[in-house]
């Protein structure tokens, strides 16, 4: 199941590349590009996510919901997404295949359809009781146009996904807070810090909608956070005021950039601070239209030269420059007693100008916005990240559509309420490896680790029956080991071919928390040595484990601090083993 050669990186080198080290120590293959393997151990901490997620999906807050384990199918008719009007609009998103010459099928990248009308056909007669909540955690296959970033953008992943149907738009905002309630404890209990943030609904639909953000600088998206209150935003979401000392603080380290109207009727002229970036988004929305994509996003000097020249060129210039429309729009930090760069026409009247001023137009930048939430002055971090979970509150977007309406069984005329949330398991595993690097591999928390214990035998070059048909005590204890392995989560490294010490190189970095060495040149039994790879939160360990084991004479503490990539080290009997791995495992992270 180890890789034999897993190669870890020295100390002292730089971080490894996530996916590299993910692929060196034998959790994941590529196949093609957008598309992985997951191998034995990459499976297990896999599973052990879901089981995470299985277990809080468990609880019960109050006994008003039971949240359901299901697997849909993993296709659907292509006519279903018609009635959500979602194909064709996102026929570039998703793979779709024809079904004996006849059927155009897609492979789901989303489940939002598919459940509604199983809803539908299957627990609306009769009076079954709402709210029905049901989820799976499967694969899913996306058209990614670009597949990048290791686990992060594939074309096929692993994803959690909830569905939940309620009577009443209350009833739907309740359960949306219990599980943004849920998702925080699952990313608690998997250590992932995130972040949650006020978001956009976006493709999905809905009324409100929480994002949960892992910070990375190489993250795809902008994060935007309180340091006082702690809030997140969605960029696109964010609302907070540039705080107002820094109004018309520019007056000569300003620049501007021409560019039309979507439907090329008026010319726009924007002046905003040398170095910052133009916000698309606010732009529009402080002029209550659309700008046309190619000229905005032009390069700055190259676009404004060529719309300059453009219009140079009319033939009837005077009269054309006269009767054009032209928006001028002014940053809030911009002075404008200083100097305005000069027009770059001769011909113009006062008259055909409007003027859009101190309004924001950049996108944000860390340390110079005040805060929405809680107005702290100037709080406001801008921030990359990636996305580990979303979850919205769809209100009757997908029950009343035209086609496929859901409606209430007592009363006709009301729809069914929903809400979905989705938490990306196989990029969480990307996530768990960036989070938890360090010198010897990954140091993954106990919740998620592929294994508890990792007994390791020193029997290099030696056949591991003929080994224990010399000493009966050791074929006790190894039979006895591999009875415990499903229960306790052990591993049993008896390999013959890799010498003990690679053996416990390897263990460390896949993030087995604890090693248990036996058989060797100081470990014959009775003695057995325990290794803890995992990062122990109790101070009084030492004094607890001895606490537990019989045998007190033997214990012995051989290395107490993680350091120099050694790791603590204990000798104790080897009949002491299972309570004091027990005992371990309460301390360790
Ligand atoms: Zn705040």
């Amino acid at each position: 199941m180890f890789t034999k050669n897993a190669s870890v990186q020295k100390s002292k080198t730089p971080k490894v590349d996530e996916v590299q080290l993910l692929h060196n120590i034998g959790y994941i293959a590529p196949q093609n590009t957008g598309y992985y393997h997951y191998l034995p151990l990459g499976l297990r901490v896999l599973n052990n996510i879901s089981k995470v997620i299985d277990k809080e999906f468990s609880i019960k807050d109050d006994f008003n919901y039971n949240i359901e384990k299901l697997e849909l199918s993993q296709s659907s008719p292509v006519d279903l997404w018609k009635k959500t009007h979602r194909y064709p609009a996102n026929q570039h998103e998703v793979f779709t295949y024809m079904e004996n010459d006849k059927n155009l099928r897609l492979l789901n990248p989303t489940c939002e359809e598919s459940i509604t009308q199983l809803f539908k056909s299957n627990y609306m007669k009769g009076n079954s009781q709402l709210p029905k909540i049901f989820y799976q955690t499967t694969k899913k296959i996306r058209n990614e146009k670009r597949p990048r970033f290791g686990l992060v953008r594939t074309r096929e992943f692993i994803m959690n996904d909830c569905y939940s149907f309620h009577n009443t738009p209350e009833d739907t905002s309740k359960f949306f807070k219990i599980m943004e309630k849920k998702y925080k404890s699952i990313f608690n209990k998997l250590k992932i810090p995130v972040i949650a943030a006020k978001a956009d609904s976006g493709d999905i639909g809905g009324s409100e909608s929480i994002e949960f953000q892992y910070q990375d600088s190489r993250g795809e998206d902008t994060l935007l956070t309180c340091k006082s209150c702690q809030t997140g935003f969605n960029i696109e979401q964010f609302n907070g005021e540039l705080n107002e000392n820094l109004h018309e603080t520019v007056t000569k380290d300003l620049t501007f950039k021409l560019c039309w109207t979507a439907d090329k009727s008026s010319l726009i002229a924007i002046y905003y601070p040398k170095g910052e970036e133009l916000s698309i988004n606010k732009i529009e929305e402080e002029l209550g239209d659309s700008v046309d994509t190619e000229t905005f996003f032009a390069e700055r000097e190259v676009g404004n030269e060529k719309i300059v020249d453009e219009i140079n060129s009319k033939d009837d210039l005077q009269n054309y420059l006269f009767e054009l429309p032209i928006v001028r729009m002014i940053d809030l930090r911009i002075n404008k007693r200083g100097d305005l760069p000069d027009w770059p026409f001769k011909v113009f009247s006062k008259y055909q100008f409007m003027n859009i001023d101190k309004v924001d137009l950049c996108k944000p930048v860390s340390g110079v916005y005040d805060c929405p939430e809680c107005n702290s002055e100037k709080t406001i971090d801008v921030t990359r990240s990636i996305e580990v979970g979303h979850i919205f509150n769809l209100g009757d977007r997908y029950t009343n559509k035209d086609n496929l309406k859901v409606m209430n069984v007592d009363n006709a005329s009301k729809p069914i309420y929903m809400g979905c949330y989705g938490i990306g398991v196989s990029r969480l595993l990307q996530i768990l490896a960036m989070e938890n690097q360090d010198s010897l591999g990954l140091n993954l928390p106990k919740v998620v680790a592929p294994y508890k214990v990792n007994f390791i035998i020193d029997n290099y070059k030696k056949d591991i029956n003929e080994v224990l048909e010399k000493d009966p005590s050791l074929k006790v204890f190894v039979q006895e080991i591999n009875s415990k392995q499903i229960e306790k989560d052990y591993h049993l490294d008896l390999a013959s071919d890799i010498k003990q010490f690679d053996k416990a190189k390897v263990s460390a970095a896949v993030g087995i928390p604890i090693n248990v060495y036996f058989n060797g040149k100081h470990t014959k039994l009775p003695h057995v040595e325990v290794e803890i790879r995992g990062d122990i939160l109790d101070k009084d360990w030492i004094n607890k484990l001895q606490s537990v084991v019989k045998d007190k004479d033997n214990f012995k503490v051989l290395k107490e601090h993680k350091s120099d990539n050694r790791l603590p080290l204990i000798k104790i009997n080897y009949k002491d083993t299972y309570a004091v791995c027990d005992e371990i495992l309460k301390m360790v992270r």
